[in-house]
C-alpha cells in the first residue's frame, strides 16, 4: 500500500445538521453560507484558499441544512415562537440516551419528547444518517445564545478521558480564535442552565460513537423581549446578520482543518509503523477488518467471516497445487529415469 493510497483512505468525515429547532432561521442562513463558501460562490475574507483546498481534499462534508421542514412552515406562517416539529415534538428530546425524563419545570410547548424515542420521522432519518456515515465529527446547530456545547445534556458533567479533552480543547481553540472568547463551553447539561434528555448529542456520543459530538449556539439576544421569538433567536439588521454568518462560517472551516491535522497525526502514525515491522498477510487483514469493524459494527461481522472462509480456500488451494506438483515432477522423474540411465550406461 503506497502513502498515496493510505492517504486516500483517511477521509475526515463531518455530519451538520441545521434548523432543528423551528424559530431558528439563522441556521438554516449559515447552513447555506457555508455551502456557498465551499462551492466557491462566495468568499471569506481572510482565507487563504490554497490551504482551504488542501483541507477540502480531505473532506467528506454531510449537511442536513434544514431538518424540521414542517416546523419551518408554521413559524413562516407567523408563529414564531414554534420550536417543535410539525406534529408537537421536540426533535432535540425525542433521541433514546435517558429519553422522557423530565424536570420541574418541563413545558410541554418547548420540550415534547414524543410518544416514544425515534417515534419521529426527522429523528429516524437523522440516526440513519448518522449510521451509515459514522463521521468523525457531528455538529447540531442552535440559536438563543453564543455557545460551544460538548455531551453531555442529560448530566451536569462531561466524559471522562483523553476524548473529551480532545473536543474541549478543540472547542477552545475556535472560541478563542474565531470567536473573540464570546462563547460559553463545557457541557450542555453543565452550561445552559438545564438538562436536556432525549438530545441528538448525547446520542451521537454515547450510542452512534462519534469520537466528537458538539451542539453550536450561534446567536441570541438576551436583552429581547420572551414574546419576540424572532429577535430572540434570529439577528435582525444586515450588519449582526453577516457578522453572524462569517464568524461561524470561518469556525466551520477551522474546525475542517483542525480535523484534518488530528486525521494527518494518524497518518504519519500508520505510516511509520508500516515501515518499522513487515506484516503478515493474516494481521494486516484482522487490522484492517478491526477498524472498519469499529466504523461499521455488525455488517462487518459477515464480512469478516467471509474473509475467514477465504483465508481458509486460499491455504487449501496452496496445498493442493503443492500436491499437483509433486504428483507432476515425480511422473517427469518416473518417465524420464531410462533414458537419463540409458545415457549414463
Ligand atoms: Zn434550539
Amino acid at each position: 500500500m503506497t502513502r498515496e493510497d493510505l492517504r486516500s483512505c483517511l477521509w475526515f468525515l463531518v455530519f451538520q445538521t441545521f434548523g432543528q429547532h423551528a424559530r431558528e432561521l439563522i441556521t438554516t442562513e449559515l447552513a447555506l453560507r457555508l455551502l456557498s463558501i465551499l462551492s466557491e460562490e462566495e468568499f471569506l475574507p481572510d482565507v487563504d484558499r490554497v490551504s482551504l483546498n488542501k483541507t477540502l481534499d480531505r473532506l467528506v462534508i454531510k449537511v442536513v441544512p434544514m431538518e424540521n421542514l414542517n416546523g419551518r412552515k408554521i413559524v413562516e406562517d407567523g408563529e414564531l415562537c414554534e420550536r417543535r416539529n410539525g406534529r408537537g415534538v421536540d426533535l432535540n428530546r425525542n433521541w433514546s440516551v435517558d429519553w422522557g425524563k423530565k424536570e420541574k419545570d418541563y413545558d410541554p410547548y418547548e420540550e415534547n419528547p414524543g410518544t416514544a424515542p425515534f417515534s419521529e420521522p426527522e429523528a429516524q432519518i437523522m440516526r440513519k444518517l448518522s449510521v451509515s456515515f459514522g463521521p468523525h465529527i457531528w455538529v447540531n446547530v442552535h440559536s438563543g445564545m453564543e455557545a460551544l456545547f460538548m455531551p453531555y445534556d442529560h448530566k451536569n458533567t462531561t466524559p471522562d478521558g483523553i476524548p473529551s479533552q480532545i473536543m474541549k480543547s478543540m472547542l477552545d481553540e475556535l472560541n478563542h480564535f474565531h470567536l473573540k472568547d464570546r462563547c460559553l463551553i463545557g457541557s450542555g447539561g453543565g452550561s445552559v442552565g438545564y438538562l436536556a434528555h432525549g438530545t441528538a448529542t448525547d446520542y451521537m456520543y454515547d450510542v452512534a460513537r462519534v469520537p466528537m459530538a458538539f451542539t453550536f449556539e450561534i446567536y441570541g439576544d438576551t436583552k429581547a423581549s420572551s414574546k419576540d421569538c424572532f429577535k430572540m433567536f434570529n439577528p435582525v439588521d444586515i450588519t449582526s446578520f453577516n457578522r453572524v454568518l462569517n464568524d461561524w462560517s470561518g469556525t466551520f472551516l477551522k474546525m475542517f482543518s483542525i480535523g484534518v491535522q488530528q486525521i494527518d497525526g494518524l497518518e504519519s502514525k500508520a505510516v511509520a509503523s508500516s515501515f518499522d515491522k513487515l506484516v503478515s498477510i493474516d494481521d494486516y487483514l484482522n487490522g484492517y477488518l478491526m477498524q472498519r469493524k469499529s466504523r461499521y459494527g455488525k455488517k462487518i461481522e459477515v464480512l469478516d467471516l467471509g474473509m475467514q472462509e477465504i483465508r481458509t480456500y486460499f491455504r487449501l488451494f496452496l496445498l493442493s497445487s503443492v500436491l499437483l506438483m509433486f504428483m507432476f515432477c515425480s511422473r517427469i522423474t518416473k518417465s524420464a529415469r531410462p533414458i537419463v540411465s540409458a545415457m549414463s550406461l
